[in-house]
């Protein structure tokens, strides 16, 4: 691999103890709504002011659009329901040739390539939880368009597509939208984490995630909802109090795989999922993520994709950043009846 010839818009730093990585990206600092040097509130903005609500008014170019349910035959942009364009302030920026790590005294340092979208729905006020099953399948065939398009681009090793509700989750725009981030590297909690399925699948014969699905449908005390294709629950050992997972019930590695049918299933997984906890915690802010096996590697069958929906009511405190160790002031046990029954 050649040296990369450009500038990029930010920088992979490698922490040599820990193995993790770092972005450092300051153009991040133009963007609405960002945070600033010092400590301010975070702006939400009015309608007039969204930079979401007519995406076209600022030249920008939409590389996937779906339009109304109701005008599905349009081809006018302008009858949008959805929209994919390229974040104008990206944490990643596209490659004419891989990155390469370079040494910097004891450090490691590479150009931070890669791609990083943001996927509108056109409703400024409309979540997800308010949308209708099928409007969640519109968002989700979205997803498997764009990552299906980008897996196969020179350098992309991750691609991870998240959705941030709220400051506390990080959002800096309130209008409802994802994003994908396609990454010249596996990052280290992934990597970890496909490192234990490997391991357990080598050991037991059979996949971790599957053997955690077997438990919890036998327990039942943790489960909040079920359909054909999809078991959502309360982790044994969550990463936040309420974090709820969804699960394909069939071993699945690639969640970009995934047919017409399973997706309806998934939609309305996400819908009752959100709706529980929108109900149950009045309205909290979260970010949900897909966790599925690397783009371009097909040796990763173990691997068991699913969601993670992470409510952000607990503050990171010294505790948690000294050890790693989270504490939750709800068990999982607890968390789950009140999703169950609500
Ligand atoms: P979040 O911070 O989760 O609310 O995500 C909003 C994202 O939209 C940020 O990553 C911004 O960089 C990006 N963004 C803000 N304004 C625009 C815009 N006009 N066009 C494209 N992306 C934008
Ligand atoms: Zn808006």
């Amino acid at each position: 691999m050649k040296k990369a010839q450009f500038k990029s818009v930010s920088t992979f730093r490698k922490d040599i103890l820990s193995g993790e990585w770092i972005l450092v990206a300051t153009g991040r600092r133009s963007r609405p709504g960002a945070e600033k040097i010092k400590s301010e509130k975070r702006t939400s903005f009015p309608i007039g002011y969204c930079p979401f609500e007519n995406p076209q008014k600022n030249n920008e170019t939409a590389v996937l659009w779906y339009a109304k349910p109701e005008v599905s035959a349009s081809d006018s942009i302008d009858d949008w329901f959805l929209q994919v364009i390229p974040n104008k302030y990206p944490v990643l920026s596209p490659h004419q040739v891989c990155p390469v790590l370079n040494p910097v005294g004891p450090y490691q340092v590479m150009d931070g390539v890669g791609f990083h979208e943001v996927i509108i729905t056109r409703d400024h006020e409309k979540t997800m939880a308010d949308m209708t099953i099928g409007e969640i399948g519109l968002i989700l065939r979205a997803y498997i368009e764009r990552f299906v398009s980008i897996k196969n681009e020179d350098c992309i090793e991750y691609i991870l597509i998240f959705h941030n509700h709220g400051p506390r989750a990080g959002a800096s725009v309130s209008h409802p939208h994802s994003q994908l981030i396609a990454l010249p590297i596996i990052p280290p909690d992934v990597a970890r984490s496909l490192d234990g399925s490997r391991l357990y699948f080598g050991k037991n014969k059979i996949c971790a995630h599957c053997a955690i699905l077997d438990f919890e449908l036998s327990e039942k005390i943790r489960i909040i909802y079920e359909n054909e294709e999809f078991v959502a629950f309360c982790p044994y050992a969550p990463r936040s109090s309420f974090e709820v997972r969804i699960y394909p019930r069939a071993h699945q590695a690639h969640f970009e795989s995934i047919n017409y049918e399973t997706r309806k299933n998934l939609a309305a997984a996400f819908k009752a999922v959100l709706e529980k906890i929108r109900g149950a915690m009045n309205d909290p802010d979260y970010n949900f993520l897909i966790h599925t096996a690397p783009a371009k590697n097909n040796n990763e069958e173990h691997y068991h994709w699913h969601v993670e929906v992470l409510p952000r009511i607990n503050i990171w405190a010294g505790l948690e950043l000294g050890t790693g160790i989270v504490v939750v002031a709800v068990s999982p046990e607890e968390a789950a009846e009140t999703l169950r029954n609500f």
